[in-house]
């Protein structure tokens, strides 16, 4: 160790053994993918929608025209192949293995295209969900990807911190519910995005509203929103606010994702493609 050391690496410049740089832990890409941009949606737990919203922001971007992507990181808990109705396995070629393109053109890779039965449950330890996520990452051919959307694990545990580090991600978008708000369990996702770095670009709710088929009155059931605080407090932007929609889990069950006509998750979505330039 050298004389002048401080011990505190990032503030020291002597030049000792021990020293301590920064890891970059960020995987390579597949030699024969291209993603120019990548987009996590995070949420603080489970059953807010993020899933839902994964997939409605990659049928927006595809019918404006862009090559998307989704790489389903929620291992534990993968939805993405249902709600686009896809069955079949994932094949592998001499480049890595090839995700499966949906009646639109979205790629998709998930576990649930590998697993011998879908109804299969992943009982994995942590190393081995991240392992399998990175390997989404560095084994599968993404071939001309304009945008992906990762579907991240919900929470702030082990699992969706490794893929914060492994995958370059270049923001995300936090999924929640009016309930999340007030609980303030999007202040811990918030709060860990900033630690490590990765930027916001925006926020949705969903599930903030109901609208009576009938009379069109609007109906809270989750409570009236603290979105417009929340936002203010961390400087988030707005992206959306998506209701309470029988027909989108109606879509997203029956495998038809990619028939949903929701005007407030295009508008989302516009809002999301200006950021992102
Ligand atoms: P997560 O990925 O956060 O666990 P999901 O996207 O799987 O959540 O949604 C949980 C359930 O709620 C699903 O059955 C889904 O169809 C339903 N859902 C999500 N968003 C809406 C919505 N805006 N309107 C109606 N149902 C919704």
């Amino acid at each position: 160790m050298s004389e002048e050391c401080t011990h505190d690496c990032s503030s020291c410049s002597a030049n000792c053994s021990s020293r301590n740089e920064p890891q970059d832990l960020t995987e390579k890409l597949n030699q024969y993918s291209s993603v120019k941009k990548v987009i996590g949606v995070v949420s603080g737990k489970g059953g807010v929608g993020k899933s839902t919203v994964t997939s409605l922001m990659a049928v927006m971007f595809s019918r404006m025209g862009h090559h998307t992507a989704i790489l389903d990181a929620d291992i534990t808990g993968p939805s993405i192949p249902k709600a686009f109705g896809i069955k079949e396995r994932a094949m592998g070629s001499d480049k890595g293995i090839l995700p499966i393109t949906t009646h639109s053109g979205i790629d998709i890779m998930s576990v649930n295209l590998l697993l011998e039965n879908e109804t299969d449950p992943v009982i994995w330890r942590g190393p081995v969900l991240a392992g399998t996520v990175k390997q989404f990452w560095t084994d599968v051919v993404w071939q001309d990807v304009d945008y992906m959307f990762v579907d991240m694990p919900p929470g702030t545990g082990d699992v969706p911190l490794t893929i914060f580090q492994s995958i370059p991600l270049d923001g995300i978008i936090i999924v929640t519910s009016p309930q999340e708000l007030v609980s303030m369990i999007v202040s811990k996702a918030v709060k860990m995005a900033q630690m490590m770095n990765i930027p916001i670009l925006g926020i949705i709710e969903n599930m903030s509203c109901y609208v009576c088929p009938d009379c069109g009155k609007k109906h809270y059931p989750f409570g009236q929103s603290s979105l417009e605080e929340v936002a203010k407090e961390y400087s988030l932007e707005i992206l959306g606010r998506l209701p309470i929609d029988p027909a989108c889990s109606e879509a997203c069950d029956k495998g038809r994702a990619e028939s949903l006509v929701v005007p407030e998750a295009q508008e989302a979505a516009e809002k999301l493609e200006k950021l992102l330039g």
